[in-house]
């Protein structure tokens, strides 16, 4: 395995610690597993019953919180039917812990013991967590006006808090900083092998789904990992023919910071970035989303779409789950919401997935 920049093709071996490309690209892991139904560990109702086609090759007692292998939860919503996959069910509440448990299991493998990272909310608490649990140390860089709530949780894991003044791009700078100084970037949005970590989502749907893909998948899109990730895992089982298609993809931005939704409606091939918003989707508050270039060609290749909605459609769509029984933040509900758009473009007979990405009681019930 090695890593390739997704700009200028260069490869990097599989343990630098350099955490993108000196022409500035990011990276993708290359010469990954592959799927293989046969090699599932069908004893293990964890992630890691996929541990066969992931890139850990520490084998030695795995860190793990038990993530992964969520239910799916058929509901209606705005006269669609879907499929919620609970990944707010996850360790520290949210999709997150897909990405970082592979990721810190190649880092105790690759010997790394001191990890920083730029996330006030729910990257941060998962790095903090699955840090705690592999004894690695992590620093996680905070803008100083950071709500005091989502700190906590990343503060009682005992990952150390470095509050950085300015706005949220000043952390990113700080962090990128320590970096230099020979600190391990574990970035949810540049590493590689956190996408590969989001992989088992993908594997997870098919398998639940008696070894067929969705028809399509509705998601809230920030950086877009977790389109990515998906994505990447649809790939995986259309290669061996254990799937016939990928899934439409259907990416939903917050109308006040969408840059992939700007880029969409003009047909580029990139994302520019955009001035800040606010939102109450702040999961998904991204000026700049670094992969974007890659979340354009997955949502046009599988003919899906880039959606925006409204603060006010998000947290009447959140209100509309809740009377479902099923509790989110509102980046979680962005993707509900765009279910009102989809309507005629999604078909009755089809199968709708949307990942409820992080549990409703990281945020406060007004939103955010
Ligand atoms: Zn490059």
């Amino acid at each position: 395995m090695k890593l390739r920049c997704f700009s200028c093709k260069r490869t990097y071996p599989y343990d630098t610690y350099r955490w993108r490309c000196e022409c500035g690209g990011v990276f993708e892991l290359e010469g990954t597993p592959g799927f293989a139904k046969d090699d599932i560990e069908t004893s293990d109702f964890s992630l890691w019953r996929y541990r066969a086609m992931l890139p850990v090759k520490y084998e030695e007692g795995l860190i793990s919180l038990g993530e992964g292998f969520t239910p799916l939860v058929e509901t209606q919503v705005y006269g669609t039917k879907i499929h919620c996959k609970l990944e707010f069910l996850a360790p520290t509440g949210s999709f997150k812990d897909r990405g970082t448990a592979v990721l810190v299991n190649v880092l105790r493998g690759l010997g790394v013991k001191r990890v920083v990272e730029d996330s006030s909310g729910n990257a941060g608490a998962s790095l903090a967590a699955y840090a705690a649990r592999g004894r690695i140390e992590a620093e996680i860089y905070v803008p100083a006006h950071a709500s005091p709530t989502k700190l906590d949780q990343i503060a009682v894991y005992g990952a150390k808090l470095v509050k950085v003044e300015g706005p949220r791009e000043r952390a990113a700078q700080a962090v990128q900083e320590a970096a230099a100084r020979g600190a391990y970037y574990a970035s949810h949005y540049y590493n590689p092998f956190t996408l590969e970590g989001l992989k088992s989502i993908a594997y997870e749907i098919c398998e639940q789904l008696g070894w067929r893909a969705p028809d399509n998948l509705v998601l809230p899109v920030g950086h877009g990992t977790l389109l990515l990730g998906a994505y990447r895992g649809f790939k995986d089982l259309l290669a061996p023919g254990l799937t016939e298609r990928l899934p439409r993809l259907f990416a939903v931005q917050a109308r006040p910071c969408a840059p992939l939704y700007e880029a969409y409606q003009r047909e580029l091939a990139d994302a520019f970035a955009i001035e800040k918003c606010h939102t109450i989707a702040e999961g998904i508050s991204i000026t700049q989303p670094v992969r974007g270039r890659q979340v354009l060609a997955a949502v046009r290749e599988t003919g899906g779409a880039v959606l925006a909605v409204s603060d006010e459609e998000t947290l009447r769509a959140r209100d509309e789950l809740a009377q479902r029984g099923l509790y989110v933040e509102p980046t979680s509900a962005v993707a509900i919401a765009a279910l009102l758009r989809l309507r005629g473009l999604i078909g009755l007979e089809e199968i709708t997935i949307v990942p409820l990405t992080g549990s409703g009681l990281k945020s406060s019930a007004k939103g955010g």
